[in-house]
């Protein structure tokens, strides 16, 4: 709630209390600094106030990436056709004038935050796997193609790494699929245990198989994470009776390289040849070149 008058933020809390926990800025300055730390769900913005406007702060959280997603209904006593105008062109989901009903506010917050939560629910479905809750195929290809552009802009290195589980046709035929489909799971959700930099990447790439991207990460670095995510799969010492290792292993295929001149297709078909190469060596093990 971003309003510099305290008995009209007082009304507008009151009104939303019962399901709601707000927080209040007097400023489109302060609520922009609140912002930099908490994402709200939803904003109430009043026109005029001291430091900086309503509309200049809407226009400024509509074009930031971080905060263009959040509705934002301005709640102002400026009626006219003219004043909505400006308040739909700085980018406002909704509009309401003062004095306001307590229901209507009630309500407009309400269905505004529904379609919100359905939309950031499909957004998540449209970029995370839904049996092991990494990223899906799909977020994998985009974010391949612009770290690769962003790396051969700032001439880094990017590491990738496909990683396959061994014998994993056997596991399904002695265990079952659902045991199966657990052994997926706990297997993404150890790899992810294993990465620490917020520009790093796990995706599930097919089937068994998971993909790792790290922008930013020498030879070195790629080996490190390759050689962790191993141990780390070892530990988890899932028990696979039939396989020659019996229990749970990978292998793992990586790549370093500075982008340039390099398709994202080479990158992976280098990556999996690594793979193969760790695959025909035994199995439970990584090669990265
Ligand atoms: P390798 O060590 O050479 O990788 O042998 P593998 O048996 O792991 O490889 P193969 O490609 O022959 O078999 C992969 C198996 O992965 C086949 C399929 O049954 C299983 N699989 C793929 N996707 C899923 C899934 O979503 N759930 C389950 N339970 N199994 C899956
Ligand atoms: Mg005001
Ligand atoms: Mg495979
Ligand atoms: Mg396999």
């Amino acid at each position: 709630m971003v309003e510099d008058e305290p008995i009209s933020a007082l009304i507008a809390a009151k009104a939303l209390s019962d399901n709601f926990i707000t927080h209040h800025v007097s400023s489109g300055q302060e609520a922009l600094d609140f912002c930099d730390q908490k994402l709200p769900d939803i904003i109430l913005m009043d026109i005029n106030m001291p430091v900086m406007d309503g509309l200049t702060a809407c226009r400024k959280l509509k074009d930031n990436d971080n905060t263009q997603e959040i509705p934002i209904i301005f709640v102002s006593s400026h009626n006219s056709p003219e004043a909505e105008d400006e308040c739909w062109e700085a980018g406002c989901t909704d509009f309401i004038t003062k004095p306001f009903s307590v229901t209507t506010l009630r309500h407009r917050v309400n269905s505004h935050l529904a379609a919100k939560l359905m939309s950031d629910k499909l957004k998540r479905l449209a970029t995370v796997d839904g049996l092991t809750d990494v990223q899906n195929r799909h977020y994998f290809d985009g974010f391949l193609a612009d770290q690769m552009k962003l790396c051969t802009r700032l001439k880094h290195h990017i590491g990738l790494i496909l990683i396959d589980i061994d014998n994993f046709k056997l596991y399904n035929d002695t265990y079952g699929h659902i045991k199966g489909d657990e052994c997926l799971r706990q297997v993404a959700s150890t790899l992810r245990t294993v990465l620490k930099r917020p520009t790093d990447c796990l995706a599930r790439y097919g089937g068994e198989e998971f993909a790792v991207v790290l922008p930013h990460t020498d030879a070195r670095g790629v080996e490190h994470i390759a050689n962790s995510m191993l141990s780390a799969i070892r530990a988890l010492n899932l028990p696979h009776k039939l396989s020659s290792l019996s229990r749970v292993t990978i292998s793992a295929g990586g790549i370093c390289v500075s982008p340039q001149n390099l398709s994202q297709i080479a990158l992976i078909q280098k990556a999996d040849q690594n793979l193969y190469s760790a695959k025909d060596a035994g199995r439970d093990q990584f090669v990265v070149a």
